[in-house]
């Protein structure tokens, strides 16, 4: 695999807890601080784009600089059109993607489901169309089905617009009386099912002889739906001078064909199998009679917000939510007898930071996508490790860190040892620490699992438990004899 130039990642500037309180301070509204005056030196400094990311760690907080659309060669009025829809710091596949890109080069990028490659090749197809002549579009994208055709819309039409050009979907099961209307307007950018195309190149109401961008997304898909004939045949018609960018999620012989076949010396980008970067994530097993379980969760809570809290059952759950909030914690729940907009509203209050805590039982957590959770607490213990994981999988997301405290009462504790094996944690339970959730160096890690696998790769046979330091050179050495293993 060859990497072209990539921008690096991000820049974390950790600051301390009293001056970065500022921060948060003024983000809504309030006085200007040290820490804040530090972000913008750095901001002008370095051109980049401060994040504020509310992780709590040894009492500081983390601000994190991202690298921004800009950076990577972005024209002005696309950052500002991307930002209107908060879309402002590139996924990995867009940093890798853009550069390269945007120089007109070929690209051949492989990157799983979610990733984002529609901007990746969106923002580079609005800046290189041309205004078309009727029938001659002057970009092409090539999708295997029709609602793939719509959601590209959606995401290219707003640049596209931005530079003044016009895009229109093609594909089966449409009055194609519509399609031949709308190419006599004149139409820069077709986004295409290859049937369809097809079908109106062969009725020559439209001609790809202008067609000078090429992206050819879900190439794999393409291929399996027995597309490649078609598609072929369709390249053949376009520009010779002409950039193609394709992507897929793998790149396997029938994909490679197109590849060579129509590609020159494209720069490819291969991005891990894993959906999303996974942050440092610590994991903590405390011993907890029933009756400390609240109070220790409130203070979990308190240190690490936002916080997801899992129950058994859905009446756990709202029982925690009122003692919580007795508490002076401010909570949410969030379960199967909760209405789809009570739901939808004790999420946004969770990323809003209205509330401090959701509450929530297995199945409701399926639905929870919020980055930034500092907190997972397993108040009632999972029922298996598959569980764990998938509930443990809310925290630690986008590349941020992690915390997840199993509260153990004494009835449980075999079961949750029986996890700790299955999931390669040391079997051990702990006494409540709180001191230890802000110290980056305790708790006991894994590699995690993406959720819904029970057994994970890898993971450590001797974690450190609470208050036990583990030096970066040890951490070093287990990560090569890890290395080691995963070679075997
Ligand atoms: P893929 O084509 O790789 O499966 P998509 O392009 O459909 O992935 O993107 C997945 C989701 O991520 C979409 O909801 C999209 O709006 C969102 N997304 C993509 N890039 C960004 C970004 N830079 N910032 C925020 N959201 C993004
Ligand atoms: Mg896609």
């Amino acid at each position: 695999m060859r990497q072209t130039h990539q921008a690096p990642d991000s820049i974390t500037i950790v600051t301390d807890r009293q001056s970065s309180s500022g921060v948060f301070a003024r983000r809504h509204g309030r006085v200007r601080t040290h820490a804040q005056r530090l972000v913008t030196h750095v901001r002008i400094a370095m051109g980049v784009r401060p994040t504020i990311a509310g992780v709590t760690a040894g009492g500081k907080r983390q601000i994190t600089l991202m690298t921004t659309f800009a950076q990577l060669g972005v024209p002005r009025d696309l950052v500002q059109r991307l930002a209107r829809d908060g879309i402002e710091t590139p996924f990995p596949v867009q940093r890798a993607a853009l550069p390269d890109a945007l120089s007109g080069r070929d690209l051949c990028g492989r990157a799983p489901t979610g990733s984002g490659k529609t901007l990746a090749f969106s923002i580079p197809l609005a800046i290189s169309a041309t205004a078309a002549a009727p029938g001659r579009p002057t970009a092409l994208v090539l999708v295997p089905t029709r609602e793939l055709a719509a959601q590209v819309a959606d995401v290219l039409r707003p640049l596209a617009e931005t530079r003044g050009r016009s895009v229109a979907t093609f594909y089966g099961g449409t009055n194609i009386a519509r399609d031949q209307r709308r190419l006599r307007h004149g139409v820069d950018i077709a986004i295409a099912c290859p049937g369809r195309l097809a079908d109106l190149v062969r009725r020559s109401d439209l001609r790809l002889g202008e067609v000078r961008s090429v992206v050819i997304d879900e190439a794999d898909r393409m291929a399996d739906m027995g597309f490649l004939p078609e598609v072929k045949w369709l390249l053949d018609q376009t520009a010779d001078e002409r950039q193609t960018l394709l992507f897929s999620a793998t790149l396997d012989r029938d994909v490679d064909v197109l590849v060579r076949r129509y590609q020159r010396d494209p720069a490819r980008h291969e991005l891990a199998s894993a959906p999303e970067r996974r942050g440092d994530v610590r994991h903590y097993f405390w011993q907890a009679v029933a009756g400390e379980r609240v109070e220790i969760a409130r203070d979990i809570v308190r240190t690490m917000a936002p916080a997801i809290v899992f129950t058994r059952t859905k009446r756990g759950a709202d029982r925690l939510t009122r003692q919580l909030n007795r508490h002076g914690v401010r909570a949410a729940a969030i379960h199967g007898n909760r209405s789809q907009s009570q739901r939808e509203r004790a999420l946004a209050d969770l990323t809003k930071g209205r509330v401090a805590a959701l509450v929530a039982t297995d199945v409701a957590a399926r639905g929870i996508h919020v980055d930034n959770v500092g907190v997972v607490v397993h108040f009632d213990p999972p029922a298996s490790d598959k569980d764990y994981v998938h509930r443990s999988g809310r925290t630690g997301r986008a590349g941020a860190d992690g915390v997840v405290v199993t509260l153990v009462p004494p009835d449980r504790s075999s079961d949750v040892r029986s996890i700790q094996r299955t999931l390669d944690f040391r079997e051990h339970l702990d006494t409540a620490d709180l001191r230890c959730l802000r110290d980056r160096s305790t708790g006991h890690r894994r590699t995690a699992a993406p959720a819904g696998r029970s057994t994970p790769r890898s993971g450590s046979r001797r974690p450190a438990g609470n208050g036990q330091r583990r030096s970066a050179s040890t951490r070093r050495a287990r990560n090569r004899r890890r290395g080691a293993r995963a070679a075997r």
